[in-house]
């Protein structure tokens, strides 16, 4: 019942039997124990579609990234106001979030996170600045020469 044969649909075709069926349920370790040698017999033909399953999804997680990505960036504008606290500007495509006492760099990293942050405390020690009005305070609090000096060893 559990054969190598039975993960085997076509030739282009790999398939691991679902998790939420029944059989797999009551055979769970049969099934485990069938799928690894499936896999250790067919170790190219398991690569080739595992390399493909990372090509077909690509897409739609970067589409899926994006869409998280911009629900965080409108959620967290809305918070923080979506115009310059410095100037008023508020074409939003140049908005961005800046973090009051500076230390954002090592923020950066990864801004769904950040977004998520933001979002949790409130907005609290966060503020919207246009791209200019960012890059003036910056410079004027020095915070660029801090990354550069970062940067360098
Ligand atoms: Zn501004």
């Amino acid at each position: 019942m559990c054969s190598d044969d039975r993960n085997l649909t076509c030739d282009n075709e790999y398939r691991v039997m679902s998790p939420v069926s029944s059989y797999y349920q009551t055979h769970r370790e049969k099934c485990l124990a069938s799928a690894k040698r499936y896999q250790r017999k067919n170790r190219k033909k398991v690569q080739l579609y595992m390399k493909g399953y990372y090509q077909r999804t690509r897409a739609k997680q970067s589409k899926k990234t994006r869409e998280l990505f911009a629900s965080l960036r409108d959620q967290c504008l809305e918070l923080l106001g979506k115009r310059c606290a410095r100037c008023g500007f508020d074409d939003i495509r140049v908005l961005q979030i800046d973090h009051v006492n500076g230390g954002g760099h090592a923020e950066r990293k990864s801004a769904i996170s950040m977004y998520k942050k933001i979002l949790a405390l409130g907005g609290i020690g966060y503020q919207t600045l246009c791209a200019n009005c960012n890059w003036i305070k910056r410079i004027e609090n020095k915070e660029h020469r801090r990354i550069i000096e970062e940067a360098t060893p």
